[in-house]
């Protein structure tokens, strides 16, 4: 089969790689759209510390069901459109025992600690493959991931109807976030951006969100301005910098909640003062546990927003033109989701 392999970091070439074969109870699954995250591009500049090379990277996708390898029963077809779950924990440490599978002690996300879905096929434990009705746009499907992230984030915030919420940082994940944000019944949030072509974009999403660049603003008038003086209720950071945790512990609300999503390249400074005066909570969400991941399909099963999703997708290349998809990835500062096509 051809894959996309990153053998030296700072490069990654489309080639001829043998195709997975199945252990008990696995699946192997014939890729159709896969879709380009910041954490790949961590990996192919050599940025992930987990990282051992060669790797075919890539964790989310849609498929079709190739072949099983199973004694068990099964109501999976060959043929049919799937997504899977791209992480496995080990079934038996506490965390996994709790459904906290996303914290395993020994974790296993195919396309960082295994190859990933940037191939024709990926072979998936069966127990992570989960059926997609034929209607729906394949390409929104492939967002399932990225949505069910999202929705990590959101429940272990345990943000309330009528409540206020600010997202540190409108990239696809930071936008994603403000879109469960609303699902869940947010009175009003807010994203926190400085790219002016990314705050245009979240705008017309047309769902309400508050725009602020806090480069362009007196951004202390701002947040009292949008939360009547009080600051927002749920604070979420995934911009992962300086100035983004600055920004965290100033918005919110005395006894109000930060969640921690973006990882920082380097580790920055925090105000515990503010923590301990306003009597913060603070918490970091870690990708998304399976439960999130089977309720962002039914997000997408049952159709919620899935025009709005669709939007997302800014950008579609060949994966034959991985080098040229990757690098417009690094370069591109504006663009959403980035997917590649298998064939
Ligand atoms: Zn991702
Ligand atoms: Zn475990």
């Amino acid at each position: 089969m051809k894959a996309a392999v990153i053998e030296n970091f700072n490069d990654i070439i489309f080639k001829e790689v043998e195709q997975p074969s199945l252990d008990h109870d696995e699946a192997l699954i014939k890729v159709e759209y896969t879709g380009v995250c910041g954490t790949d591009v961590h990996i192919l500049l050599g940025n992930h510390k987990q990282v051992k090379l060669p790797l075919i990277p890539g964790h989310e996708f849609v498929g079709r069901l190739a072949k099983i390898n199973t004694d068990r029963e099964t109501n999976l077809k060959i043929g049919q459109r799937v997504v899977a779950q791209p992480l496995t924990g080990c079934g038996k440490c506490e965390l996994c025992i709790q459904g906290r599978d996303n914290v395993c002690v020994d974790l296993n996300i195919f396309g960082i600690h295994s190859d990933g879905c940037f191939a024709e096929y990926i072979k998936v434990p069966l127990k992570k493959v989960y059926a997609v009705p034929e209607e729906i746009d394949p390409r929104v499907v492939s967002l399932v991931e990225p949505l069910a992230v999202a929705m990590h984030d959101v429940r272990r915030s345990n943000l309330q109807v009528g409540q206020t919420a600010l997202i540190v940082g409108g990239g696809p994940i930071g936008v994603l976030m403000a879109m469960v944000a609303k699902l869940n019944g947010a009175a009003k949030v807010a994203i926190s951006e400085i790219n002016e072509e990314r705050i245009k974009f979240a705008k017309e999403m047309d769902m309400g969100f508050e725009m602020i660049n806090p480069l362009k603003v007196d951004i202390d008038e701002e947040i009292e301005r949008l939360t009547d003086h009080m600051g927002f209720d749920v604070v979420y950071e995934v911009s992962g910098v300086q100035a983004g945790a600055d920004l965290m512990t100033k918005a919110a609300k005395i006894g109000g909640t930060i969640m921690m999503v973006g990882i920082p390249t380097k580790s920055y400074m925090v105000d515990t003062g503010a923590i301990t005066l306003k009597e913060l909570k603070m918490e970091g969400v870690r990708i998304h546990a399976q439960i999130n991941f089977k309720a962002a399909l039914e997000v997408i099963k049952n159709n919620i927003f899935n025009d709005k999703l669709k939007r997302l997708i800014t950008n579609e290349f060949h994966i034959e033109d991985i080098k040229e998809a990757m690098d417009f990835c690094i370069k591109d500062k504006d663009h959403f989701k980035v997917l590649l096509k298998m064939s």
